[in-house]
């Protein structure tokens, strides 16, 4: 406790930060060390820290590392004297604030947005609370990119050079490591073809097969209320990737294989009379024109079955 209340009379904050691997961790001494400076520790030893206490750790911390990095801009400031040319805050018009802190200027001052958001804290990007702040806003929001992490900080912070740094602490974060050489590995070169890819064939020759749905279809248009249950299989061509669309009643593979020009019993299918074959080139006949008592369709022999009966 000597040690502590040592270290914060005289101001030595800064070998601190080097031992912290959280800025949350870090926040948390810095705010015990403050209960211990302001009131008397031998009676306030308990109890969870207040926002309070939380808010002027950190403006503690800020403070000290900004006297340290910012000297010459402080001293300027406070004497109300133009910055040199040479210091690169010059663009970000900076001011110290009631509570001594050098904060960031700009043209936000009528916005209605948070305080500290319009006057984000000046931070150095070559201490080790930078880092500590990167990794605090990175963790905290599931690992976000490079963009999205330094607007997050800059809703409080404000980084000099913040970009570049913030990628540099990014690019450090094991976790999204592992996700980068994850996704390197989906980008290795793919295995040949198999021969039925490349190989010239007829259209639907070879197939590849897949299904969709369900859906609910009505087999009787109008006002019937029963609805059935149905897929869509899909048959994709292996040559030119043509696609070929098929009502089936379930996934099962009879379903797919069994050619049924409906849902319905092979019973309930309309009787029809072949009245003309269309063979092809090969002269292997695949649609026939039929009569039914409805009219004269065209069909793809695999919707049609011959009845188990002689007509003779
Ligand atoms: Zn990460």
């Amino acid at each position: 406790m000597e040690s502590m209340w040592f270290l914060v009379q005289n101001n030595e904050i800064l070998p601190i930060i080097d031992k912290c691997s959280s800025f949350l961790k870090l926040q948390g001494v810095l705010a015990w060390c403050v209960r211990f400076k302001e009131k008397n520790p031998l009676q306030i030893t308990t109890g969870n820290l207040t926002v309070a206490e939380l808010c002027t750790a950190l403006l503690c911390l800020v403070r000290k590392v900004q006297t340290v990095y910012f000297t010459t801009e402080i001293w300027c400031i406070e004497r109300g004297q133009q910055l040199p040319d040479s210091i690169n805050l010059l663009t970000l018009s900076p001011f110290s604030d009631e509570r001594k802190i050098l904060c960031v200027g700009g043209r936000l001052r009528h916005s209605n947005i948070p305080a500290e958001q319009k006057d984000p804290m000046l931070i150095p990007n070559n201490h080790l609370i930078c880092d500590l702040i990167i990794k605090h806003y990175h963790f905290s929001y599931l690992h976000t990119g490079a963009e999205a992490s330094l607007a997050n900080i800059r809703t409080k912070f404000w980084i000099v050079n913040g970009r570049s740094k913030v990628k540099r602490v990014i690019k450090q974060c094991i976790k999204c490591l592992k996700v980068k050489v994850k996704a390197k590995g989906k980008n290795q070169m793919m295995a040949d073809l198999p021969s039925a890819r490349v190989s010239i064939a007829r259209v639907f020759n070879k197939v590849g097969l897949d299904f969709c749905g369900p859906f609910l279809i009505k087999l009787i248009p109008g006002s019937a209320k029963k609805v059935y249950k149905c897929y869509i299989c899909i048959f994709v061509c292996f040559v030119v990737r043509a696609i070929h669309l098929e009502i089936v009643s379930n996934l099962s593979i009879e379903a797919v294989l069994v050619k049924g020009e409906d849902n319905s019993k092979l019973l309930n299918w309309n009787l029809a009379k072949i009245v003309e074959v269309h063979p092809g080139t090969d002269d292997i006949t695949r649609v026939v024109t039929l009569k039914t008592g409805k009219g004269v369709y065209k069909r793809p022999v695999t919707k049609i079955v011959k009845l188990p009966f002689n007509c003779n």
